[in-house]
Order: C-alpha cells, then structure tokens, then sequence
C-alpha cells in the first residue's frame, strides 16, 4: 500500500549576501561609503555581511574601519599584510566571504550602492552572474574611456574567453560561480578574464558610472598599460602568433628584395649603394626581434612566477562584529590563508 510522504516544513533561512570591498587609501571615503551602502541593505529582505579587504592602506582606513566593526553588526576587515594590488584584494574578499550571494563593490563609490536591490532581484531569478556594463562613464577623461574602448576590444580579439565590453569588477555572482572562481589558484589574477573564463548564466545590467566622490583614482597609466598587458598575456598565446606572423612577413620581405638586388645587379650592373636602406632594414629587423624576445619573455616571466606557488595574497589580521548578525554555524571558509586571525 502506497503511503504518502509527508515531508516536514522546512523553515527556509534568509539567504546571505556579501559585499566585498577591496579599497587602499580610501579613508575620506569610508563615512560617505557606510552611509549611502547601510541604508540600502537595511531595505533588502536578507541577511547581509560587508567583507572590508584593506590593501595596505596607510591613512588609517583600517582604524577608522576598526571602529566601525566595533559598533555595526556584520561588518568583517580583512587586512592584508601589503599592498597586493586589487585583483588579489578582491580573491581575499570573495575567499572571506561566506554569502550565497557576493556582490564586488568598489570603495569610492564609483558603483553605486543603489543598484544592489536590482541586481538581487535578477540572482533570485536565476542567474548566477549578474553583469554590471557602464552606459556612462562620469569624471574619466577621454583618453582613459577610449583607451578602455580600444582594450576591450583588443581583448576580445586576443582571446577565446569572451570578456563582455565595458564591464568592470563590479557585479554579483552565486556562491556556485564564486567557488568555481576560487577553485582558479593561477597567480596571475586578471580578474575579469577569470570571472568571464568561469562563464555561467549570465544577465547584463546597464548602469550610469559615477565619478569618484573623494580621493583620487590609484591607476595611472603606467599602471593600466600593465594591466592591459597582463589581461592580453594571461588569456592568450597569440601575442607570441602575431611575433611569428611579424616575422614571416618581414623575412618574405627581406627575401623578395633580396632578389631583387640580385636581379637588379645583373641586368643593370652592380651599382653599390643602398647603405641608408641597409640600415633601415637592420633596424627594422632588430626592433622586431627584441618586441618577439619580449614577448616570449613576458610568457617566460609568468611561468617562472606560477612556478614559484607563492599565496596570492596574505592577510596581516581578520577582525570582525562581535554582535555579528551573520554568525552562522555552517560557516565557510574557502581555504583562506591566514598570517595571524584575531
Ligand atoms: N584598490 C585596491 N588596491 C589597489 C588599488 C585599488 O584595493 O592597489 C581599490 C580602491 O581602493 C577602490 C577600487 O580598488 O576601491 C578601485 O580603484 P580605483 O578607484 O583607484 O580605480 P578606478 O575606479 O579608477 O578604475
Ligand atoms: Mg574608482
């Protein structure tokens, strides 16, 4: 006899969600961030947890957010021992982050706050990764909004992994694609070709980018061309195809002229001149193979520095809320690696 199953109810929790927030030197932006950021989570129907990642602030950022820890409920800092850079800022948050939800949000207030509620909405539909693409760009010069326009699409040209334009760090993933992002340990962590490597069901929200409210942006171009170099080298090995095609070409060159002369020298005479073009050509030839040695070299370089299995980052202390509203038995650790843990 068939007997029905009753299954008990089970009182569903309040799903989690965390922001992270890697920031270096923000501290007169600290008390404009908790202020537009608290209000918003408060509206929201769920739990929620700020993870704080300080890279190696030294304007007092991490005292100021001491005291904040001290008085506000949910609220995690995680100190690095350094400056590590952002990408890796951004590992030590997601790795502290214990959320079914993460969102990545910059401290200066660049992404607004205000867009949290939306993009929630579109993860408890179903998405696991909720996209934030700029449709403006406010207080960036021109150079900077075009030179980000030719990257992306120098990028995507580059690699396999398509990386959608004009999209930043700031977006939310499910804890499913936060794992699978963590479960990447390369060294060299150009965060959003990993976060687009990673792939999932994915949905674009379109945002008006503010400008910074305090402080001033830490990129400068130096460090941007970097960035720009470590995004094309660490996704694809074409680099090293276009030195090889660079290549071909200039030896077809070489070779065609080449004959010519001789051609040239039998039906006209050995006329000897063409010094300046030797020049030009031994000049041409040699830039070309000091831009291919270092392109290989860059490839080599990052080899070496995989090689070497140094963590990516290393947290100096992780400190939070006492009166913790996210203090959770089940509480989840993705294999965060700590110097000292208070
Ligand atoms: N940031 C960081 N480590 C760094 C540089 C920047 O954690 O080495 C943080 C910074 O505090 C900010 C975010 O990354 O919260 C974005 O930096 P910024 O505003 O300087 O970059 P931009 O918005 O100009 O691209
Ligand atoms: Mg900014």
């Amino acid at each position: 006899m068939n007997k029905r199953v009753e299954f008990p109810a089970v009182p569903f929790d309040k799903p989690l969600l965390s922001l992270v927030v890697p920031l270096f030197n923000e501290r007169p932006m600290l008390p404009l961030f908790f202020e537009r950021v608290l209000p918003v989570l408060a509206q929201l129907d769920l739990k929620w947890e700020i993870v704080l990642v300080d890279d190696g602030s030294d304007d007092g950022s991490a005292q100021y957010i001491r005291g904040v820890v001290d008085r506000t409920p949910g609220i995690r800092l995680v100190k690095l021992s350094r400056n590590f850079g952002k990408e890796a800022a951004m590992t030590a948050g997601m790795e502290h982050a214990t959320g079914d939800a993460v969102i990545v949000l910059d401290a200066d207030l660049q992404d607004p706050p205000e867009q949290i509620p939306g993009m929630v909405e579109c993860w408890q539909s179903g998405v696991d990764v909720v996209l934030m693409q700029r449709r403006s760009r406010a207080g960036e010069t021109a150079l900077k909004r075009w030179s980000a326009h030719i990257f992306y699409r120098l990028l995507n040209r580059t690699s396999r992994t398509n990386i959608p334009v004009d999209t930043g760090d700031f977006r939310l993933m499910s804890r499913k694609a936060v794992n699978a992002l963590l479960s990447l340990k390369e060294r060299n962590r150009y965060m959003k070709g990993l976060f687009a490597w990673v792939g999932m069901p994915t949905r674009i929200i379109q945002y008006d980018r503010e400008s910074r409210v305090a402080g001033e942006t830490k990129w400068d171009y130096p460090g941007l061309v970097g960035l720009a170099l470590e995004g094309l080298t660490s996704f694809s090995v074409s680099p090293l195809r276009w030195a090889t095609l660079i290549g071909l070409i200039a030896a077809t060159m070489g070779a065609v002229f080449g004959l010519w002369i001789v051609v040239k020298a039998i039906m006209l005479g050995d006329a000897t001149s063409g010094y300046p073009s030797l020049v030009a050509i031994i000049s041409f030839l040699g830039g070309i193979q000091l831009i291919s040695v270092g392109i290989v070299g860059e490839y080599v370089g990052k080899t070496y520095m995989e090689s070497k299995q140094r963590p990516i980052y290393l947290t100096e202390e992780v400190l939070e809320s006492r009166v913790s509203v996210t203090q959770q038995a089940n509480r989840k650790m993705t294999g965060a690696r700590h110097v000292k843990a208070v």
